[in-house]
């Protein structure tokens, strides 16, 4: 398998261009890659978006189309799911139908692009999003093409925000805090994904580009630096 899963936050020139290499590396042998917008209200704004944001390697990135959306993912070879809002794109998922068609396409070997929620619905559950409830999936259930949980965006500790120029601590909970609400009700191990880093998956050990935390429902949390290797289960190498 050839799974790349980003947490996005390319918000500098030096992070797009990161960006760009891989996926121009991810996809070297592809030709017809299926973009999924579904995490977004407007699918065709957002597809050529992505599009012109890739240069020329933009054309073989196919936007996909709902009514023949299937036969599209099976005869993809590359997938990548763009970022949103997560409880749309699992409902989505489910809606249409597209959980196995892209699970078969992926363990088949075709490489899996995930950028944030993206990347939420590459895990086992969407449980680990950071994103509001806006609609309702039929299911929490994801393609679990990767056997552990991602936190995209993660950031540690808490929010100083800047208002009229002073500094001003939030008070409000922070990821991890949060993270271990989920382990009070789930074992599956969760990686912070922080922003600008990626992981790459090939079905059975992962590599960390940049920096992440991982968390665990029965032991303390570890910090993975870029190049980590790790297993399903986020052992480190
Ligand atoms: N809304 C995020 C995204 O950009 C996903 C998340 O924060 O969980 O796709």
């Amino acid at each position: 398998m050839r799974v790349l899963l980003g947490s996005g936050g390319i918000g500098t020139e030096e992070r797009r261009s990161k960006f760009r290499d891989l996926i121009s590396d991810h996809f070297r042998d592809s030709e017809n890659v299926v973009f999924i917008p579904l995490a977004t209200h407007d699918h065709e704004k957002r597809t050529v978006r992505l599009k012109e944001s890739l240069g020329p390697i933009g054309t073989k990135f196919h936007g996909l189309n709902l009514d023949r959306g299937f036969d599209q993912i099976l005869a993809a070879d590359g997938v990548y799911v763009g970022g949103g809002n997560s409880f749309l794109l699992n409902r989505d998922l489910h809606k249409y139908g597209f959980i196995d068609a892209l699970r078969d396409v992926v363990k088949r070997g075709a490489p899996y692009l995930g950028v944030s929620a993206g990347s939420n619905v590459a895990c086992p559950t969407m449980m680990t999003t950071n994103d509001m409830p806006i609609v309702m999936p039929q299911s929490y259930e994801a393609l679990g093409i990767v056997p552990f949980q991602i936190n995209p965006h993660y950031y540690p500790g808490k929010i100083t925000f800047f208002s009229e120029g002073d500094s001003n601590d939030h008070f409000g909970e922070s990821r991890q805090q949060r993270i271990s609400e989920y382990h009070q009700h789930e074992s599956i191990p969760v990686l912070g994904l922080w922003e600008g880093s990626y992981v790459e998956w090939d079905g059975n050990r992962g590599r960390l580009i940049g920096r992440a935390s991982a968390f665990f429902y029965d032991s303390e949390p570890l910090e993975f630096k870029d190049g980590a290797i790790f297993d399903g289960n986020l052992v480190l190498e």
